[in-house]
Order: C-alpha cells, then structure tokens, then sequence
C-alpha cells in the first residue's frame, strides 16, 4: 500500500513570497525521503541548474485526503546541501537554538481578506458597502462573508493538528483572523505556513481565494496584520513585567530593521490611522492599540505574560519576523 505526501516549500517570489506544492506517492513504512523540484519555476534558479532540493522539517496529517496522507513542511536546499538563498527556516533554527533558555512563545494574529471576482468578498460589484463599524465579529448574512470557508478551514486545522486558539471575523466585510500558538519559534512558524497553505487549498472548493495583502482596499478600510504575540520565559513568571517593559525598549532600539523585515507595503499599512502606530514611529503602552507594541490590559494586571507586537504585516514571513523578535529581545537580556 502507499499512502501520499504533500510536499509544501516557500518559493522566491518577490517581494511576497508564495507557497508552492506537489504530491509524492510513499509506500507505507517508508520514510519521508528528500525530494526535488524545478526551481526555474519559483524564482529559485535559473534554466540551467534548475534543480532545488525539498528537505521535510515538520509533517501533518492531511485533513483534505485523510486516511495515512500527509501534509509537509520543506526547507528548500541547493543540491550541494546548503540551505538556499531563499530558506529563512535554516537562520530561525539556529536562533532557536541559541536563546532555548530563555523559552520564547510566540501567538500569531493572522488576518486575510477572502477575494471574489478581484474585490474583498462581501463588497458589492461596484462601489463599496457600509462603512467599518458593524463587521467586526459580527454575525449575519448582511454583515458577514464567507464563514463556512472559514469554518472549514478551521476545521481542517484542528483535524491536521495545528495549535490553532481562535477565529474571529475582523472590521473589513470579508477580512477574517485565525491565531496560531502559543507555540515556539520554528513550530509557530511551520504551523503558520502550513494553515495559509490549508486556506488557499480550501477556498479552491469554494471559489474564493485569500490574500494576505497589507491593505487590499485603499480609503477608510482596516488593512491586514499578523500581530505577533511574544513571551520569554521570564516574562511569563512573577515579577516578569520588568522583562516585558525591557523587551519593548529593545524592540525600539531596532525598530526600523523590524520594519525593513515586517512585510510588503507596511508604510501602506501603518498609517497612524486604523489601529495601528506610523512605520516610522515607535511606541509602547498598556491596551493602546495605536501603539507600535501593545501590553495587555491584563498583563499589567498580573504583572506578568506577554507583549503584542502589532506592527507585522498578514504578509510577513514568520521565519523571518520569529527569528527577528527573539534576537532583538532575547539578545538584549543579560
Ligand atoms: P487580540 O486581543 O490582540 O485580538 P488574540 O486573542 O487574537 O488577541 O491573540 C492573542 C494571541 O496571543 C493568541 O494567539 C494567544 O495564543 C497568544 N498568547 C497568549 N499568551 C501568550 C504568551 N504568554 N506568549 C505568547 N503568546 C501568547
Ligand atoms: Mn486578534
Ligand atoms: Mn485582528
Ligand atoms: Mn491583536
């Protein structure tokens, strides 16, 4: 018997990447072998070595086949067995490695906007409908599009295993949000790519794709964030609130190479309008969501838990971002 393996990688798409899969057939008992692909297809090589090498680092049942079959995370490799150029998973395992003491958790916020027809699912055919106000975890048909996908996704996330903790319908009509975590650097981030790669794969069905564009309606419209929640160790303990206070002023020593790293068209996003603090400010307050790094009401309360870094985009590469938040923070605690 055989069972099958969706190979899934990150291409060299610029300047968004994108993922990418296709399907080896596995006698059952075999392991999961590495694979090739033609990388002058995904803008990672040219005509004449076209050939780029799939590493598995992480596999998943697959909820859409079931039964034995698999969904799997790849590195991608040169065939001389280096990490190639684009495979940002090679540099976030070796941060993994370097701050393991200190624990980091990380909970991502991943907005998307379902597409209809070239428009955010939900707008009418020409002009636009209500203004925000209402969308916002909302329910009913005259307010809300697109929830069974949305539920199938979820669904399906559950079923592959993922440590999804919660969905909720966001303030543009057809915008929606799924959390991946708490889970650690390399785990949050795999995670993430693979529902994204369950999102598109399940809107095919529906006729609706997803897109992770930072702001895929201009004007008075909310764009699309992948807040990134962050936690050490000890930061999570009695007391931690210092750490906390100190992973914020960290994260303002390096701000603008966090923005340089925090998706595409992130001075489109980060207006100072919308929720969200100007690209080119820093902040840092309690429950302030206009703020670059939000701290939870509650965690001032207990003095303890986690920072919200709200400025990523929903088109961030978490290998990138993950990596980026742990050297920064990490790397300024004694
Ligand atoms: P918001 O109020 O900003 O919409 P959400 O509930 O959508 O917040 O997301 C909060 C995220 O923070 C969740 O993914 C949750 O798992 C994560 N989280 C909770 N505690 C921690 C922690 N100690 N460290 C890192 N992430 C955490
Ligand atoms: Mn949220
Ligand atoms: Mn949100
Ligand atoms: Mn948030």
């Amino acid at each position: 018997m055989v069972y099958k393996a969706e190979y899934i990688w990150v291409d060299g798409t610029q300047p968004t990447s994108k993922l990418r899969s296709k399907t080896k057939i596995i006698e059952d008992g075999k392991e999961l072998p590495i694979w090739g692909f033609d990388g002058s297809s995904t803008n990672q090589a040219t005509g004449d070595k076209s050939d780029c090498v799939l590493k598995p680092v992480a596999s998943y049942p697959d909820p859409i086949r079931g039964g034995d079959d698999v969904l799997v995370m790849c590195e991608v490799m040169l065939v001389d067995g280096k990490p190639h150029p684009t495979n940002t998973r090679h540099l976030a395992a070796k941060t993994e490695k370097k701050y393991k003491k200190h624990e980091p958790l990380f909970g991502i916020e991943q907005e998307f906007t379902l597409m209809k027809n070239g428009r955010p699912y939900g707008f009418p055919p020409a002009g636009y409908p209500e203004p925000q106000g209402g969308y916002y975890c909302g329910v009913g048909e005259d307010e809300i599009h697109g929830r069974p996908l949305v539920e199938d996704h979820l669904e399906a996330c559950l079923a592959a295993g993922l440590s999804i903790s919660g969905i909720n319908a966001e303030v543009m009509p057809g915008q929606w949000e799924f959390q991946v975590g708490p889970l650690g650097l390399l785990d949050v981030a795999d995670q993430l790519w693979v529902a994204r790669w369950l999102l598109y794969r399940i809107g095919e069905d529906y006729g609706i794709a997803a897109t992770l564009d930072a702001k895929p309606a201009k004007g008075d419209w909310n764009g699309a964030g992948a807040h990134t929640n962050f936690s050490t160790k000890e930061m999570r303990e009695d007391g931690g609130y210092k750490y906390i206070e100190a992973g914020c002023k960290a994260l303002g020593e390096k701000a603008a190479l966090h923005i340089a790293n925090y998706g595409t068209g992130i001075e489109d996003r980060l207006t100072g309008a919308h929720e969200t603090q100007r690209h080119d400010q820093f902040s840092y307050g309690v429950s302030d969501r206009g703020a670059s790094i939000r701290i939870p009401w509650q965690v001032a309360v207990d003095r303890k838990g986690y920072l919200e870094d709200r400025r990523p985009n929903a088109n961030i590469d978490p290998y990138v971002v993950a990596r980026l938040m742990v050297e920064t923070i990490c790397g300024a605690m004694k």
